[in-house]
């Protein structure tokens, strides 16, 4: 009886990397645990393309109740280029009284709500209603120094960037000064304090569910259960929870392509839905590339607009070097629409990747047994990098890692 089952409301904040696994875990429970799940989706504005393909084919499979929210608009209260953390949990904060009503609408009281890190905000609703509260988050070792960062700010005085030595984590691997998160590089910034913030709300849930499994990371998740300084939180390693590659992705010219070309010949080059190269960054992989003969696929977007005497418009193609697709017209393809990744990394032809090392790429990536090539760019995604060397499956690019190249 639809009654009788778990009912568990999941509201991911804005973005495809949030959506893509927060799908995933509704779907398991309920395929495999006979929950009921409401998904609610968070917009920014309005769907990326990402987004509406990611939407559109979870309504297809039919598992989750989804129901799309009015799209948010906090440009009123943070500017354009603010921070991730700050944009995301304004979004989350925006979001409430219309969450509320539709919650308070649904037939069946929900008896568990679970959001992302950035979520955080709308877990009061849950303590209204008396609904349990989880918090889903991708990797471990960034999990644990979120959990631990309030105590890190009462042990550590100064920059933790200015500190002589990597910064300490009970029982974890400690975090190289050059991994440490966008969030804690400078403390005055209120960037910093929605992170402190974040830690001692997820302290307070009744569970945090992680991306990952016992064996990928054993030494952090005991940690995190045994060690002092991450609160009481219970840890559930739910993963590895990937979009699975499905022969609906219509077979797109792409596929066609890696078809022609040799057994793992071919370099899988993206920086995920929000990362961005520089306009020169752009340029010198293009020339490694080319000079490089390596055969490739690159998903490219244009840079963001920092540098107005760099500045060649929205078309990213504009940002490479004159010649450059009629050169590799036989060596590589590059696509500047949203590219089939599953798919992609699933392909017998696809050798490698280069990735700026987000939670999904890298699950994905491993998953499918591809090695990568290590290219962080911001968030957490250092930490995720030298996780991913340390565990053999990725090497880390010689180019200079950059700082704020998306999110
Ligand atoms: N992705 C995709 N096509 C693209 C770019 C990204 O399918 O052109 C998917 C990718 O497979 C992954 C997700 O988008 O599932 C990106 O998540 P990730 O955590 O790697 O990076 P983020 O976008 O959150 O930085």
């Amino acid at each position: 009886m639809e009654s009788s089952k778990p009912h568990a409301v999941i509201v991911p904040s804005p973005g495809v990397g949030h959506l893509v696994r927060s799908i995933e875990l509704g779907n398991r429970l309920v395929a495999d645990q006979n929950f009921r799940v409401t998904f609610f989706v968070v917009l920014e504005f309005q769907a990326s393309a990402g987004e509406s393909q990611l939407i559109q084919s979870a309504i297809a499979q039919k598992l989750l109740d989804i129901v799309v929210l009015p799209p948010v608009d906090v440009s009123g209260q943070v500017g354009p280029n603010s921070p991730t953390f700050t944009r995301l949990t304004a979004v989350m904060q925006e979001i409430r009284p219309t969450l509320r009503s539709a919650i308070s609408d649904l037939k069946l009281i929900p008896t568990a709500i679970v959001v992302d890190v950035f979520g955080t905000p709308v877990l009061e609703i849950a303590d209204e209603i008396h609904m349990l509260k989880y918090v889903f988050a991708s990797s471990a070792w960034p999990l644990a120094l979120i959990l631990y960062a309030p105590i890190l700010d009462k042990e550590v005085e100064g920059e933790y960037v200015d500190l002589k030595e990597p910064l300490r984590v009970p029982g974890c691997k400690s975090v190289r000064l050059e991994d440490v998160v966008d969030p804690l590089l400078d403390r005055t910034k209120h960037e910093y304090k929605v992170f402190l913030q974040v830690g001692s709300e997820m302290r307070r849930s009744d569970g945090v569910l992680v991306n990952t499994w016992e064996d990928l990371d054993t030494r952090t998740l005991k940690a995190i259960r045994e060690e002092e300084g991450f609160g009481s939180v219970s840890v559930y390693a739910v993963g590895p929870l990937i979009k699975p590659a499905g022969p609906s992705a219509s077979r797109s010219e792409l596929l066609d392509w890696l078809d022609e070309q040799p057994i793992e010949s071919v370099l899988y080059i993206s920086f995920g839905s929000l990362g961005v190269l520089s306009a020169q960054q752009i340029t010198e992989l293009a020339w490694g590339l080319e000079m490089s003969q390596q055969r490739f696929i690159w998903v490219l977007r244009p840079p963001r607009k920092k540098d107005a005497s760099a500045d060649r418009g929205d078309d990213a193609l504009n940002y490479l070097p004159e010649g450059f697709l009629s050169r590799t017209q036989k060596l590589g393809l590059v696509v500047t629409q949203w590219a089939p990744q599953s798919e992609i990394l699933c392909h017998r032809s696809t050798g490698a990747f280069l990735s700026h090392c987000g939670w999904n790429s890298s699950l994905e990536s491993i998953l499918r047994g591809v090695p990568m090539i290590a290219w962080p760019l911001y968030a957490e995604q250092k930490m995720n990098a030298t996780k991913l060397v340390e565990e053999g499956v990725a090497v880390r690019s010689k180019i200079a890692p950059t700082r704020g190249g998306g999110g």
